[in-house]
């Protein structure tokens, strides 16, 4: 748990720099536990906001959950398989985000057959640190302009800025923790939609075991109170008794 802790510490910064550099959320899918542990490492003493997947099917979840800016991607998955994935990503959800191909060489013979799916990058294993930062901020870079039309999320008098990862309300700024924002982030997608405390442990931090913790309800009660003291005049998060939490009526 002080894994937790740690993250909750890492406010969100004034500084447009960091902010830039912290809005960059990555997906890292890949079942082997130590080369996804290596990459989550990485991609946080990089600045990163990765976001740890262990089959395609918990990705796929994530990638709705998380919004994710790029997805680096192992191919031999247990489950569905990273080229499964990849055609899932492009042609079920729609979605152009840069996916950049993690694999041994074995398995680069459907190079060509990728490429046709839309994969961005390929990446040998095992691969160098500083190869695998490099490619990334060059997918970033190339993928720039479309993260421009990532939505605004409204909900009366509160305004989500996906960009900024900001969140106003009635036009004053909220100073959030990093878990405070990705909470608010998923219920805004879906005002009304009921979540578990559990299933809102396990999207926001990332797997780890709920038991019997208090930790979703301590950051509801940290938000609905940063939410009233900007004015929004009622209460926008409520409590479903007996299940958990909803945005809206
Ligand atoms: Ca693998």
């Amino acid at each position: 748990m002080q894994r937790v802790y740690k993250y909750d510490e890492n406010r969100i910064s004034n500084s447009t720099e960091v902010r830039l550099k912290m809005n960059n959320v990555i997906l890292v899918v890949e079942d082997e536990t130590g080369i996804n542990k290596l990459l989550a490492d990485l991609l946080r003493e990089e600045g990163y906001r990765p976001v740890q997947a262990y089959s395609g099917t918990e990705a796929l979840l994530l990638m709705e959950a998380r919004h994710p800016d790029l997805v680096l991607l192992d191919l031999m998955l247990p489950g569905l398989s990273g080229e499964e994935l990849l055609e899932k990503i492009r042609t079920e959800l729609h979605s152009e985000i840069p996916v950049l191909i993690l694999s041994a060489k074995g398995d680069m013979k459907n190079k060509v057959n990728l490429l046709k799916t839309g994969a961005d990058d390929y990446i040998m294993k095992p691969f160098e640190p500083e190869e695998v930062l490099a490619r990334i901020q060059a997918a970033l870079r190339r993928s720039g302009k479309a993260s421009e039309d990532r939505q605004v999320l409204t909900y009366k008098e509160m305004k989500l800025y996906p960009e900024a990862r900001k969140v106003t309300v009635k036009d004053t700024e909220l100073v959030l923790t990093a878990h405070e924002y990705e909470l608010l982030f998923l219920l805004m997608q879906k005002p009304g939609k009921v979540y578990s405390r559990e299933s809102l442990y396990e999207l926001v931090w990332q797997g780890g075991y709920y038991g019997e913790n208090n930790t979703v309800n301590v950051h509801v009660s940290n938000l609905r109170k940063k939410i009233r003291d900007a004015g929004s005049g009622e209460e926008y998060i409520r409590t479903v008794y007996g299940i958990g939490f909803k945005l809206g009526e």
